[in-house]
């Protein structure tokens, strides 16, 4: 009989394991049976993928090659010290291995008379093959098994793991012993119709399977299955999450009234765009049906989230209720702040500015209109949700840049009054792919229009040579009286001088740029330095404003037409896009300026070539995640969520598309998994994923 006991032991009791093992297992987060199930091999190895040396050639771009080890040694000649190594094959083939760094440890790893199969990108100097800091497996006494054809699991490896003797060979050894000895009573955790219905293979069988295949038929089957369970339970968790959040009751709101109606039909100069429009009547949906809004809106910079948030506000202001505004920034609740006392002072709405380093009195003033019901709007940075703060009546939080805040901060405005309705907001488009994960648990509005009679932003890409050609534009916009930004970039490692750079650029544009008046703005400055510098380029008494990264969110100067961004190819694909969104933002023509250094890698060359290419921030965040992968793209680690082992978001966004549909047909069909032919499935997710923290998800 099948049990989910067996996916829990410790894999210290496995045979081939004991406690040396299982203590560098654990270091890669394998401490149960069902982690050592789920430490999914790299790659495999087998007679039809590996290219015989004597076929190699420069336009197969990365392959895999297996011979013996000829000679091998540290080089000192011309050029870096380097290590060498000769692979030689049946073939007769010739390849050389080269390594620069971490000689010490190559040196030691390599001896002639070695089996060892290699993984790299094959270049050709003259007649010699090479690759260089391959990745490597040894197969020592393995040959035969790739003789008879068979395929063969490497498994990520390292220096810990090595030292126990835990090479693929041994993993393959615990595993293989695994199969035989307990196989049968490894449970299938997916219902039947599931399985039916998206013709995945059998749960065993695919475990089995990806570690010991077959066939690469059997083994791309197993690995979808895999990768459906793995996309499945994640989708399965915020679906649950969801059911959970949509029926907790939160403030029942009346219809819009008339502040609400002012504001757009008499104060705000524009019409919305229709994707603005829809936007508010999904919030306006949320919030008179009497349970709690958790509602994400995305759109891009500049596609007006912010005036969708005014009028949601004044909707909460007519039904007697307060809300919160959360920026991530000094700079940009500044700016909310005047910006909302622009628009609302005239409704007799009363908004209060909360920052971190403010007097006491005022501060103290503040908290009591808050506490007593006179402020019907507090904007602020993280400073809004410290336990000092109270609310008479709030109904409404509003999260701007959500990405920005981490988990805990986001979840510390939920436990702020009665369950106040939750609006996050981000201009950080991202792919559906992820939005489905990250966002998996929330309502989405996407404004994916523009106001009208925006123009694109024109974007160039220009090298240090063409300085002067820049500069000579720059004086052109500036003679018409535009304004401009020139951003340096500003790294943590090399805060100093790169603070040193923005610095140096702002004395020489001074100079060359005089009479326009030249500003800096950095994050080192004090606050009031900051919304003072900030404030004079909105007056427009700056010209120029030379900035760090500090102004990359939300910052709105219509006037701004020109965008120079230097060390472009510093930055990242996202960052790049919400600078070039600062400029564009009125009816001129705005131009953003690459500045771009002749040594930039690859990797580089094609970020800068998606920024000239598109201004749209879907494609450029799709192009963002293919380039930096998703662990790496903001929060994913922070999300709460597990690891992907398997999947890849980026790749298997159709497997991922019918995981969804899976799981939340799943919870339609049966809320709590009470059938029979949901128990395994019921056990299992109690077991490994319910208790899991959702972070944000959770909470509420
Ligand atoms: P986001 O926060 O999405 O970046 P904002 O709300 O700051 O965008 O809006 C950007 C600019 O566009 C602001 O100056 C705003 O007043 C203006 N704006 C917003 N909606 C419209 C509209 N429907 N028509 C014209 N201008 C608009
Ligand atoms: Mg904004």
């Amino acid at each position: 009989m099948a049990d989910l006991n067996i996916l829990s032991t410790e894999v210290r009791y496995l045979a081939g394991v004991g406690p040396r093992r299982a203590e560098v297992l654990a270091r890669v987060g394998v401490h149960t049976v069902r982690d050592l199930l789920h430490y999914f091999p790299r790659r495999y190895l087998d007679r039809s993928t590996i290219v015989p040396l004597r076929r190699l050639d420069e336009r197969m771009g990365s392959v895999t090659v297996v011979g013996t080890v000829r000679v091998a040694g540290v080089v000192e000649g011309k050029g870096r010290k380097r290590f060498e190594l000769i692979l030689e094959d049946e073939s007769g083939g010739r390849l050389k291995c080269v390594w620069f760094n971490r000689l010490n440890w190559v040196a030691k790893a390599f001896k002639p008379g070695d089996r060892v199969a290699f993984h790299g990108k094959v270049q050709r100097f003259g007649y010699t093959f090479s690759m260089t800091h391959p990745d490597f497996d040894r197969l020592d006494g393995e040959g035969a098994a790739l003789a008879t054809g068979r395929i063969i699991a490497l498994y990520p490896g390292g220096a810990a793991l090595e030292k126990v003797g835990l090479t693929s060979r041994t993993f393959r050894r615990i595993l293989y012993t695994f199969f035989k000895q307990h196989g049968l009573k490894l449970p299938e955790i997916l219902p039947e119709w599931i399985r039916t219905r998206y013709g995945l293979m059998d749960g065993r069988v695919a475990l089995r399977a990806v570690h010991f295949p077959r066939s690469q038929a059997e083994l791309a089957q197993a690995r979808e299955r895999l990768k459906f369970e793995e996309l499945f339970f994640i989708q399965l968790m915020l679906a649950r999450t969801k059911q959970i959040r949509q029926a907790v009751a939160g403030p029942r709101f009346g219809p819009p009234g008339e502040r609400f109606h002012r504001f757009l039909n008499e104060i705000l100069p524009f019409e919305l765009t229709n994707a603005q429009k829809r936007a508010l009547e999904d919030i306006i949906r949320d919030t008179t049906s009497g349970l709690q809004m958790n509602r994400l809106i995305q759109g891009d910079v500049g596609s007006g989230k912010t005036v969708v948030a005014m009028a949601a506000i004044l909707h909460a202001v007519d039904n007697g209720y307060q809300s919160a505004f959360m920026v991530p920034t000094e700079i940009l609740a500044e700016q909310h702040y005047a910006n909302m006392r622009r628009y609302l002072d005239p409704l007799g709405v009363e908004v209060r500015l909360l920052l971190g380093g403010q007097r006491k009195s005022l501060r103290e003033e503040i908290l009591a209109d808050l506490a007593e019901g006179r402020a019907h709007v507090a904007v602020g940075t993280h400073a809004v949700i410290q336990e000092t703060v109270q609310f008479h009546r709030l109904g409404l939080a509003i999260v701007d840049e959500q990405h920005r805040f981490g988990v805990v901060q986001r979840a510390e405005l939920f436990s702020k009054g009665e369950n106040p309705h939750m609006l996050l907001m981000t201009a950080t488009p991202i792919p559906r792919s992820l939005a489905m994960t990250l966002y998996g648990d929330l309502d989405v509005s996407i404004i994916d229009e523009r106001p009208a009679g925006r123009k694109p932003v024109i974007t160039w890409i220009r090298s240090e040579k063409r300085r002067g050609e820049v500069y000579a534009f720059l004086r052109e916009q500036l003679r018409q009286g535009r304004q401009a930004y020139v951003v340096y970039p500003l790294v943590e490692e090399s805060e100093k001088m790169d603070l040193q750079d923005a610095e140096n650029g702002y004395r020489r544009l001074k100079e060359l740029f005089r009479p326009y008046r030249v500003d800096l703005i950095h994050g080192r400055m004090l606050p009031y330095e900051k919304e003072e510098a900030m404030e004079r380029f909105k007056n427009g008494e700056t010209d120029i404003l030379v900035a760090t990264t500090v102004i990359e969110v939300g910052v709105d100067v219509p006037n701004a037409t020109v965008m120079i961004i230097e060390h472009a190819e510093r930055f990242g694909l996202s960052q790049l896009h919400q600078l070039r969104g600062r400029v564009g933002r009125g009816a001129e023509q705005s131009y953003c300026i690459l500045m771009v250094d002749h040594r930039r890698t690859a990797e580089a060359e094609e970020r800068l070539r998606v920024m000239a290419e598109t201004d749209d921030g879907f494609k450029i965040s799709e192009m963002d995640l293919k380039l930096r992968g998703a662990g790496d793209f903001f929060g994913t680690r922070q999300s709460g969520l597990p690891d992907l082992k398997i999947a890849d978001i980026t790749q298997d966004q159709p497997i991922l598309i019918k995981a969804r549909e899976a799981a939340f047909e799943l919870i339609r069909r049966d809320p709590n998994l009470e059938a029979p032919e949901h128990a395994m499935l019921r056990a299992y997710y109690d077991r490994f994923y319910a208790t899991r923290s959702l972070g944000f998800a959770r909470v509420g």
